[in-house]
Formats: structure tokens, sequence, C-alpha cells
């Protein structure tokens, strides 16, 4: 255990005492070694922890203390809806790491319920709050990381604050929902917005019998995503019961009589409910950074270098409280998730110590979402964000399974791949299903920080056996699509680029729908499609004269249309494959889906 002194305590005081100790100046008399590095951690959970955990690995010598307002250091928040949602059964299971193990592990000092209150920049010192006691104490630093995190946000409306009310950020978070569902009886939840924590609550408080509501303002869930990638994701809510309320913001908060809540949307509506969770997002925690003059970004979280150092050099910040570079499009960017806060850590720790690698390259948004047998996962860029910023990007749409079909339990995975068309680089992946989703996602993440193009994609040697995936893997599968478009072997558009109404009035357009008229009946059709099943389409497009139209051709899923459109091509014919064929057009047109 280190002793106080060498830890780097400075002046102890109680709140009552502290009028008439002196401000003592942090001095080598203070049995602190100058020649060890004193490094203060502000915040113990992912990147607090992990900065810690990597300094002492990196240097024995240098005298580490954590600070975590909270109770616990290093505890899972990305278990908090699962111990809701009684998936995890035991508190003791989200604890990673404790203050003990810390220390012995790590001789790392921890002060839990340790509130760093100021940062005095000149002096390099901090003022911490212990909350339990109140008693206030100053640390010198030579380094001081801050960690603070996200706070959840509660939107001033009326009625926010309400008992009842709860959003999910700590374990105690976590307790009170638990208690409040125990306690209340509750059968209702309402879980206002369509983010992946919102998400995971709804599933959680489904879990554990209740009803659910989700109210989200903006009309798709999981906002950084495409809507059309999430529009299965809405089907699975529906599915599974869930009252989906999309494009309504809340409007307020409302106790009834009865003990229960309502909640106010701004469409005019009310729902009832026994507990309602607030998941609208986190700000960045930025008090103490503010307060001590560091800079903020465009954004609103910290200004950090490449080297996550903060406008004083002596002063580092990681995590969700800090802005960083979108790798894919090199905008300032909010990424809140636990990666990038872990790698950040680890990365001030390398660089305090002067170790390898001292540079964060940016953060891709890698994310995953899991929701009733669903998984949603996505890289880089959107179409979104591409389009916001007027970057020039291509798209493929591909619906494909997950393993060699022939092997039993096959299950389609839904992918959308957005490359630069100058030279195939690949700029995101969103995809959607049962199986197989996130590691896919993963292999073209690294694609992506490569630097990587479509070709590659096409070329990535990947796992094959029959239960696990194809010999042409999803991943080489979206490539080889991608890179037969930029070689021009493959002209290809997608539903929303194509004006639906005009292509089938316009006597210069054929819509070709190539799929077994068996299977129009069965699922239906794009209104105003011609048939001509693949099947007979070589003896059809013998007999065809109209060489001057343009035939936009699409199949089930894309692959039956991709090879009509190599037919039509090599006939004379000028068409095109319209991605992603009937499946694509449900998801990007549900309205009418709808009508069908
Ligand atoms: P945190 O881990 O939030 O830690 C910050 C700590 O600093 C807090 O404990 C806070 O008490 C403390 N602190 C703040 N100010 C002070 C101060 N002045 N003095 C002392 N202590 C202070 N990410 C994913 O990638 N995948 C997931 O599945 C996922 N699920 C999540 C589920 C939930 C419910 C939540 C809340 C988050 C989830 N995240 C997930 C996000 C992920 O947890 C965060 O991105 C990550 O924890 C951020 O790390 P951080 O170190 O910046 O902040």
């Amino acid at each position: 255990m280190l002793s106080l002194g060498r830890c780097v305590a400075i002046q102890t005081a109680t709140v009552k005492r502290a009028a008439r100790v002196l401000t003592v100046a942090c001095t080598s008399s203070m049995a602190t070694d100058p020649a060890k590095k004193r490094v203060l951690i502000v915040g113990g959970v992912a990147g607090g922890a992990s900065c810690a955990a990597r300094l002492r690995r990196l240097d024995e010598q240098a005298e580490i203390t954590i600070f975590e307002r909270g109770p616990y250091v290093s505890f899972a928040n990305c278990g908090l809806p699962y111990f809701v949602g009684d998936v995890i059964k035991e508190q003791s299971s989200l604890l990673v790491a404790n203050a003990a193990k810390f220390n012995k592990w790590f001789d790392v000092v921890v002060k839990e319920s340790t509130e760093v209150v100021s940062v005095d920049r000149v002096a390099k010192t901090v003022k911490t709050k212990n909350l339990n006691s109140g008693e206030e104490d100053v640390y010198s630093y030579d380094y001081l990381v801050l960690s603070p995190g996200g706070n959840a946000i509660r939107p001033p409306l009326p009625g926010a604050d309400l008992p009842g009310i709860f959003t999910v950020k700590t374990i105690p978070d976590a307790n009170a929902i638990k208690s409040w569902i125990n306690e209340k009886d509750a059968k209702t939840a309402v879980v206002v917005g369509g983010g992946f924590i919102g998400l995971e609550m709804v599933e959680n408080l489904v879990h554990r019998g209740l009803k659910c509501s989700l109210v989200e303002m903006l009309p798709q869930v999981m906002p950084p995503y495409d809507p059309e990638v999430v529009e299965p994701v809405h089907e699975r809510l529906r599915a599974v019961g869930v009252d989906l309320h999309l494009g309504d913001g809340v409007a307020g908060f409302e106790a009834t009589p009865g003990g229960a809540l309502l909640v106010k949307t701004q469409s005019g509506k009310a729902h009832g409910a026994d507990l309602v969770v607030l998941a609208i997002g986190v700000r960045p925690e930025t008090i103490l950074a503010r307060q001590s003059g560091l800079e903020l970004g465009s954004r609103g979280g910290i200004r950090v270098d490449e080297q996550m150092r903060t406008s004083d050099p002596a002063i580092f910040a990681v995590g969700d409280a800090v802005e960083v570079k979108d790798f894919v499009t090199g905008e300032q960017t909010l990424i809140p998730l636990a990666g990038p806060a872990n790698r950040q850590g680890r990365i001030v720790a390398n660089v305090i110590t002067g170790n390898e690698p001292g540079r964060f390259r940016g953060s891709q948004g890698t994310s995953v979402v899991g929701l009733f047998g669903l998984t949603l996962a996505a890289t880089g860029a959107s179409e979104k964000s591409l389009k916001r910023l007027g970057r020039d990007f291509r798209k493929v749409y591909l619906h494909i399974n997950n393993h060699a079909g022939y092997y039993p339990g096959a299950k389609q995975i839904d992918i959308k791949l957005l490359f630069d068309p100058k030279d195939g680089r690949v700029l995101g992946m969103q995809a959607v299903g049962e199986e197989g989703v996130e590691k896919r996602v993963d292999v073209v993440a690294m694609a992506i920080q490569k630097g990587g193009t479509v070709f590659d994609l096409e070329e990535a040697e990947l796992c094959y056996a029959p239960q696990y995936g194809s010999a042409k893997d999803p991943v080489n599968m979206v490539g080889m699509v991608a890179a037969n478009v930029m070689r021009g072997q493959h002209p290809l558009t997608s539903w929303d680029e194509l004006n639906l109404q005009e292509l089938v009035s316009d006597p210069g357009t054929v819509l070709v729908d190539v799929r077994e008229p068996s299977e129009l009946e069965k699922v239906g059709k794009v209104e105003g499609a011609i048939n001509m099943p693949l099947s007979s389409l070589r003896q059809q497009l013998s007999k065809l004269q109209d060489k001057d139209k343009k035939y936009y051709v699409y199949c089930q899923v894309g692959l039956r249309g991709y090879v009509a459109t190599r037919q039509f091509l090599q006939r004379g014919f000028d068409a095109v494959n319209v991605s992603g064929g009937f499946k694509s057009f449900l998801q990007q047109m549900p309205e009418r889906h709808a009508k069908l």
C-alpha cells in the first residue's frame, strides 16, 4: 500500500478544518521522489482504469492515483441493462476489478467516492472531496489524466425529475430501477430514446416481463445508422410486442393519481407506464476542463491531439469526454464507446512513458447491438454522414447467408457497403441479421483502418467451413459486387435513386423482375414491373427487339438481377441491376410495403 506521503497528497483537511490549513505547495520534502512520475487519474472506469493498469505495466516507479466519484472503479457499465434484466444475476459480476485488486496487482491507489472538484493548472494540483466524509484534499501531479466519461442526458422537460424516471449510467442507477420494479410490482415501462442503451433496456425490461413502449423522436431507432438498415429492427421490436413510437419527441412527464407515470409526446399522445427509462444520449463531462480553462472542441467535448493531450501539455483526456477525429471523414466527432476509451487510456500511458503506440488513429464508430435475437452492427461512415459532408460515395446492398446454405441453420445477413467511387476505398459498412453479423463488420472495420478497398475485400482470405461461412464469405461477396461495379462490369443502382412512377410510365425504360412467377405470387412485386424469369431469360432476350430502352432489373436479393443484367448487357441491351432486389425494396420503402 502506498503511504500518503509517497502518494501525492500534499494537504489534507476536512471541510471544517479547511479554512485553517495552509495551502502547501508541493515540494520534494513531502516524501515524493521527484524522479518518479506522479500521475493522477480522474475517473476509474473504462479509460481511467485502462490507463492506470497500462501505466503500471510500463513504469514500476510511477505514483498512480485514481479518483472515482462513484462507489466502484472499473465496473462494467455495458453490462448494466443485462443486470436490470436479471440476465446478469449478481452485481459482483459487474465489478471487473476493485480498489484492492488495483492496489495489490498494480500498486495503484484508488480513491472511491472521491470527486475531483477543481484543478489548479499553475500549481499542478487537484482538489478532491470525499463524498462520504466531506473531507477535502489536495494532490499534486506531473501528469493529470481526465477520464470523467459522459453524463446521461436528462432533458429539461416538465416532470423529468419525477420519481420513477431513471437514467442508466451507474450500478446505483441499475439498482434503483430494479428496486422500483420490485417494490411497485411494475408491469409497464416506457423507454425514451432508441439508441443502443435504449434498445438494450427495452430488451431487458421485456425479458423481465414488462410491457414496453419505445418513444423515439427520429423516424428510426439507432440514429447513427441508415434508416433502411434498421428497418428489420423496427420489425423485430413490433414482432415481440414492443409499442414502437417513432418520429415523436417527448414533451413532458406527469404523475397520475394512481401512482403511474404519463409520458406526453409532441404529437399529443400520452403513454402510461409504471416506470420510465431515459436513454437519450450522453453529454461529455467537461466541468473540470471548462473550470480550468482547457480548450473544448466544436462538438462540446474536450479538445485533444493525437496523443490525447489537452491544450495543457501536462493534462491528457480520454473516453466519452473527448472529441476525436472520425477516421473516415476526418471531422471532429463524439464517440461514446468503450473500445476507443480503453485504447485511448492505454495510449496516454504509452505517451507518458514514451512507449508505442503513442498516437490515437481516430475512431470509426465501430458498434454492435443485440436485441431479441437480432444483431445490428456498423463501422465507418453511414450514407447519411457522407451526404451531410457532400462526399462522393457508391453503395451496394447484399442479402446473403451467414454460412453455406446447404448446412442447416443458415441465416440471412443484410449488408450495406459504402465505398469511394474514385479508388474503391471502403468508407463504411452496416449489417443486420441473426448470426455472423459482427464478425463481418469486424473484418471490414480492420480493412477500413488499413485504408482497404473493395478489391481487398474481394481478395480477403477468411475462415471457411460450412457451419461458419462460405467459400466466398459475405465479406468477399460484398467486395466482389462492389469491385465489379468499380470495373464497370456491374451497372448498379438502388431503389432510392429511382423515381419508380416515372420509370414505369416512361416508354424508354422498363422495370424487369427476373424472379420466378411463383415467388411473385408469394411475396409480391413492384408495381409496373414486367416479369422475365431468369430461368427463361435467354430465350426471351433472343426475341427482344427494344435495344433503345433501358432495362432496370431486379430479383429477390440482387444476385439473379446481376446474372440477368450480364445477359442483357452481353446481348447489347442497356441494363442496370437494382441493388438488393425486392428485399431492399421492402426495407427502403416500408410505407410501400404496408400497401402490398
Ligand atoms: P466512464 O467509463 O463512464 O467512466 C467515467 C467515470 O468518471 C465515472 O465512473 C464517473 O463517476 C467518474 N467521474 C466523473 N467525473 C469525476 C470527477 N470529477 N471526479 C472523480 N470521478 C469522476 N460501449 C460500448 O462500446 N459497448 C457497449 O455495449 C456499451 N454499453 C453501454 C451500456 C450502458 C448502460 C452505458 C451507460 C454505457 C455503455 N457503453 C458501451 C459506453 C461505454 O461504457 C463508455 O463509452 C465508456 O465507459 C466510456 O469510458 P470513460 O472512461 O470515458 O467513462
